[in-house]
């Protein structure tokens, strides 16, 4: 008898967990999440899983179904709905320092913690024992807050003990990866307590999740081993900011954003990464990025410089914060014309053009794929050249077949 999960079975087979913890949550101890070669975040089903913890996987988990775009005044095909587009960073300079780019999610938060509306934020943030590594943490003041601040590229599972959370009441801002995000607004279809509970739901455009082995031969370029790094930081403290492990012997060695990511995150993306319809948190309240300057290659500059942060407002109950926020002046804001994006996030432009060419190989191919409706692949496909799509479907297709995805 095969009492697993069928929906964590196929999506683990179709290479299309994002390993965002929510199975692990709603299985009662049947499910735990665990590391697992080249170093992501994947469920291990240890027992039966109830029918009932079935129903809530089958119909959250986004290998299975990504939530769709809700109604806004404006929804562009690649950068979701929204109400306000806007750069800007956190008036605190130790939180647009902290932050990844201008620190605007750490601030949004510690402000919604300020005028309670929420008693406290669920994020991650590097594990004291294993520092590259990511844990989930509970926050509770602005220090906490800025604990967890910066980006840290590599797995988290951020819904494992939503479950217990969502038990525990209150208020709750969370933060996560727009998988994330999708399967806890997916999980509210189905469970009151997300809507009661979670009234600010924030997130980030993601260009994937690397595996830990990046962060491996990262350290190993530097000149050290995991081994003897006591504390790892992916960026921040600067925008970019550099990663930095410093060693038990008081040691910092550095490297820049450009090299870390471009030279060994990037080449070590999960496979639902590749083919990912919202990658720009299009169901999140509001969605931070890195508003990068173009240069004159028509490609991002990463030179350091102030932190400042692309933010997308896409809910009223985000336009209230963002708004209450900038009245504070606990965000410094000016507004961006949508068409702007593309001039700063031209990886995520040319992923989302490609989704659709890219999923048509697992069609034809006969593999699993997320249910993306609502979420404008088809239009965004619109903008892809026939010489682009057709290269990505071939690739994919030959990807497949070879087993290399
Ligand atoms: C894997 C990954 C890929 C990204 N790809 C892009 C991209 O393609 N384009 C782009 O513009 N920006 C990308 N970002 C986001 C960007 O780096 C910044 O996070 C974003 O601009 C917000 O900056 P901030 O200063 O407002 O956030 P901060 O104030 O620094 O807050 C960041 C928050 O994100 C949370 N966080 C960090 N890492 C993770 C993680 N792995 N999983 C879940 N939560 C996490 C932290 O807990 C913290 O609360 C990516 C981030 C990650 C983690
Ligand atoms: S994507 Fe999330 S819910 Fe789905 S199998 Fe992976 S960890 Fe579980
Ligand atoms: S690219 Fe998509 S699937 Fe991959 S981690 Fe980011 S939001 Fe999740």
């Amino acid at each position: 008898m095969n009492s697993g999960s069928e929906a964590v079975d196929r999506v683990l087979k179709g290479q299309l967990c994002t390993g965002c913890g929510l199975c692990a949550s709603v299985s009662g101890g049947a499910i735990v999440m665990q590391m697992e070669a080249p170093g992501y975040s994947r469920p291990k089903q240890l027992g039966p899983v109830t029918p009932d913890a079935e129903r809530l996987i089958a119909g959250a988990c986004p290998g299975v179904v990504v939530a769709e775009w809700e109604e806004a005044p404006h929804t562009h095909p690649y950068w979701g709905p929204w109400r306000q587009v806007v750069t800007g960073h956190a008036v605190d300079p130790e939180v647009r320092f902290e932050g990844s780019s201008g620190g605007a999610i750490s601030a949004l938060v510690i402000h919604a913690l300020q005028i309670g509306l929420v008693d406290r934020v669920i994020h991650v943030k590097a594990d004291p024992q294993n520092p590259t590594r990511n844990i989930v943490t509970c926050s509770s003041t602005p220090a906490e807050v800025l604990g967890g601040a910066g980006s840290r590229y590599t797995a988290s599972s951020p819904l494992t003990q939503m479950d217990g959370i969502l038990a525990d009441g209150g208020s709750i801002a969370f933060i996560g990866k727009p998988c994330d995000v999708s399967a806890l607004r997916r999980l509210g279809e189905f469970d009151p307590r997300v809507a009661r509970h979670v009234p600010l739901m924030l997130s980030f455009f993601c260009g994937g999740m690397p595996s830990h082995d990046g962060v491996e031969r990262m350290l190993a370029t530097m000149g050290t081993h995991r081994d003897e790094v006591t504390a790892f930081r992916y960026r921040g403290r600067g925008w970019p900011g550099s990663a930095a492990a410093t060693t038990i012997d008081g040691r910092v060695f550095e490297m820049s954003y450009a090299d870390s990511w471009g030279g060994h995150l990037s080449k070590e993306v999960q496979f639902r990464c590749k083919i990912c319809p919202d990658a720009v948190g299009g169901v999140a309240d509001i969605a931070c990025a890195d508003a990068w300057y173009g240069g004159e290659s028509g490609y991002p500059q990463f030179n350091e410089q102030d932190g400042r942060s692309l933010i997308v407002v896409r809910s009223e109950a985000g336009e209230r914060l963002l708004e209450s926020a900038r009245a504070q002046k606990a965000l410094d804001v000016e507004a961006l014309d949508i068409n702007e994006i593309d001039l700063m996030q031209p990886s995520q432009a040319r992923r989302k053009r490609l989704v659709l060419a890219r999923t048509a190989a697992l069609t034809v191919t006969g593999q699993p794929k997320p249910r993306t409706r609502g979420t404008h692949v088809f239009e965004a496909a619109k903008a892809a050249t026939i010489g682009e799509a057709g290269r990505n479907f071939a690739g994919t297709v030959r990807r497949i077949v070879l087993g290399r995805r």
